[in-house]
């Protein structure tokens, strides 16, 4: 197959262009009725009380922290293993974060590496949904109420996914999502916070709009994170596709699951019983350094995309500099990122390119 293979592609098309042809034909192009609509259709399907919509993922991010008042002094934990933008938006606000290690079967933080990390200047707890898998709601949840700490989730790579029967955007205090490029729906750059509590709905359509509570009053200092109704309008199309693409996405990880389980040299990504259906953001095998060096070298030769993406944030040069970590401080998110590597999955890939892919990674380890 001498055409390339992506590891992300969104599906865009005459749908698209043509809501985006209306907006600006309508000659309101900012924030608008466009905005409203895409906010209500992600209430509806989420089945959550409010949905604001913002610029990207990162800017609700901040938002959330900003409209929870943490700041200097305040300390957030979080997951090292997650995208920099998870981490940044608590330096954004002047706070300290506190790095807590993962599950390398999962990707994801569990209770334990949360609660190890919980001091008396914690004013916040962040989960983050790896690669579209929800981490357990429920225990973080649990803990949360006993402590009084609030829960955020970024859930910027699960949209759509579901956690015991429900669409993850109601569990935690507030999802964050985003709408970049790559994630399973997309509007270019976007992002949305989700929440049942309306006091802090209400806080984060404020600092969105410049801190402005009625117009040219500014009771808060905001920021210009609103979203435009030309983005939104891309948003309410995409919206309509969000089940047929996760449902083709979990087929082709059922077709990548049974080919791949067979062998020893190669850990699938394992899905708990909690979650109901994965979103599927990223699939990634995980196997030893030396297979995953040749596997590499043969995807390059046959043309197939795959990432290894972010290192973890504490040996990110910028947070090193900070705070001095090596790799040893949080040798689980070091070992899944030494491990792993994404293959391409997304709705539009047919059979061929599957099977075309499952023969590269067998070409490898079956000999
Ligand atoms: C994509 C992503 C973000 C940020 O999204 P942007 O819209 O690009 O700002 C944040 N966290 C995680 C885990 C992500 O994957």
């Amino acid at each position: 197959m001498k055409e390339f293979i992506p590891v992300a592609s969104p599906i865009i098309d005459e749908n698209e262009a043509r809501a985006v042809y209306d907006v600006v034909k309508s000659g309101w192009i900012s924030m608008g009725k466009k905005v409203i609509e895409f906010e209500k259709l992600a209430c509806d399907y989420i089945g959550v009380k409010h949905a604001i919509a913002m610029n990207n993922g990162t800017s609700t991010l901040h938002s959330l922290l900003l409209a929870l008042d943490i700041g200097p002094g305040d300390e957030v934990i979080v997951p090292t293993l997650t995208y920099i933008s998870s981490v940044n938006v608590i330096l954004y606000v002047g706070a300290t974060p506190v790095f807590c290690d993962n599950n390398p079967n999962t990707f994801n933080v569990d209770l334990e590496h949360i609660k190890e990390k919980i001091s008396k200047n914690t004013k916040a707890f962040m989960t983050v949904d790896m690669k579209g898998q929800p981490v357990d709601y429920d225990k973080f949840c649990s803990l949360s109420q006993e402590t009084g700490i609030p829960f955020i989730s970024d859930s910027a790579e699960s949209y759509g996914a579901v956690y015991k029967g429900n669409k993850i955007g109601d569990q935690a205090l507030a999802h964050s999502f985003s709408f970049f490029a790559n994630k399973n729906i997309t509007t270019g750059e976007g992002g949305m916070v989700t929440t049942n509590d309306s006091k802090l709905a209400t806080k984060l359509r404020i600092i969105r709009n410049q801190g402005q509570e009625g117009r040219y009053n500014h009771t808060l200092l905001g920021q210009n994170y609103r979203m435009t109704d030309v983005l939104a309008s891309i948003g309410i199309e995409q919206f309509k596709r969000i089940d047929n693409i996760l449902d083709r996405k979990v087929l082709i990880a059922k077709n990548y699951d049974s080919a791949f389980d067979q062998i020893d040299q190669i850990t699938v990504p394992f899905v708990p019983n909690y979650i109901h259906r994965p979103s599927w953001y990223l699939y990634s095998i995980s196997m030893d350094n030396d297979i995953r060096y040749k596997l590499i070298e043969n995807f390059k030769k046959k043309n197939i995309d795959y990432r290894i993406s972010f290192p973890p944030v504490h040996i990110q040069p910028y947070y090193v500099n900070l705070y001095n970590y090596n790799e040893n401080d949080f040798p689980n998110a070091f070992f899944s990122y030494s491990t792993f590597l994404d293959i391409p999955i997304w709705a539009e890939m047919n059979q061929k390119k599957v099977d075309y892919i499952i023969n590269a990674v067998l070409e490898i380890t079956s000999n």
